[in-house]
């Protein structure tokens, strides 16, 4: 029997799970970090917050005698990724690194790629434009530091408002988005510029399809680079390597 721990907190996350659950052999448990109120039920027992570090991690995956841990966090968690992959060196386990590929440039996409927040904040400029931020929550207080923006912020819960830049409107939605929807939203709101991070997957994809429409630049902010780890990019590969 396989005793499965499953760091979760994705779409892609969700779906394992509900494999997870049905496969023969596999005892799993999945991690969210309790960062969402309301977070979308898996279809596997869940446990709820850090774990302390690599040292709390590591006791936690002894404890429960966990087998193998597969890290389907967020491409941008990088933290936890980090501190599971730590853990289960030290413990000898084997980890499996679940995620999406990150998008790539179509033609008549006008990207601006950078490394970090910070640095998207630069590639905006010293003009004021009207800037769709769609990055989630993390991230968010970097763009204080060019309070000459109109803020357009698109998060699943909102932030602060101690970090948040002054001229800044923002509302919820949970993806998927559509693409008709998208430029409508951009069109309506005289959106000039976008700031996504290049999360990769269908579920909100239509931002970017909408910015190549509407021949807007896109700020991308490129996901953490993963080295020495087991990567998947999809579940069929996942269950493969699980497997094996
Ligand atoms: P992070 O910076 O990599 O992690 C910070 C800390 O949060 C970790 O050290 C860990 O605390 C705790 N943590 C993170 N994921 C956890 C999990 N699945 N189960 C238990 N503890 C977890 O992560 P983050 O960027 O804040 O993301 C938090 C969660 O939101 C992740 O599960 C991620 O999949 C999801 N998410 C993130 C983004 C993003 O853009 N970063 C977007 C969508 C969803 P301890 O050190 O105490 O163990």
């Amino acid at each position: 029997m396989k005793r499965i721990l499953l760091l979760a907190g994705t779409s892609e996350a969700r779906a394992l799970a509900a494999r997870l659950a049905i496969e023969p052999g596999c005892d799993a448990v999945a991690s969210l970090a309790g960062r969402t109120s309301a977070p979308m039920a898996l279809a596997l027992p869940t446990r709820v917050g850090g774990f302390g570090g690599v040292a709390g991690l590591q006791l936690y995956l002894e404890e429960q005698r966990i087998t193998h841990v597969i890290d389907a966090t967020h491409p941008f968690a990088a933290q936890m990724s980090a501190n599971a992959q730590a853990a289960c060196a030290a413990l000898g386990l084997p980890m499996i690194a679940y995620a999406r590929e990150p998008w790539r440039r179509a033609p008549g996409d006008d990207w601006i790629e950078v490394a970090d927040s910070a640095a998207a904040v630069h590639a905006l400029g010293a003009a004021p434009r009207r800037v769709f931020l769609t990055i989630g929550r993390q991230g968010v207080a970097d763009f204080r530091a060019a309070p000459q923006h109109d803020y357009l912020l698109r998060v699943i819960e909102p932030p602060e408002a101690k970090d948040l830049p002054p001229n800044c409107k923002v509302f919820s939605a949970r993806g998927p988005f559509a693409r008709e929807d998208e430029v409508a939203l951009m069109r309506e709101k005289g959106v000039e510029m976008v700031v996504s991070k290049n999360s990769g997957g269908a579920l909100t994809y239509a931002k970017i399809e909408a910015a190549r429409q509407l021949g807007l630049p896109v700020v991308m902010i490129e996901p953490p680079p993963r080295a020495g780890v087991t990567l998947a990019h999809d579940l069929d590969a996942v269950m493969a390597l699980l497997a094996s």
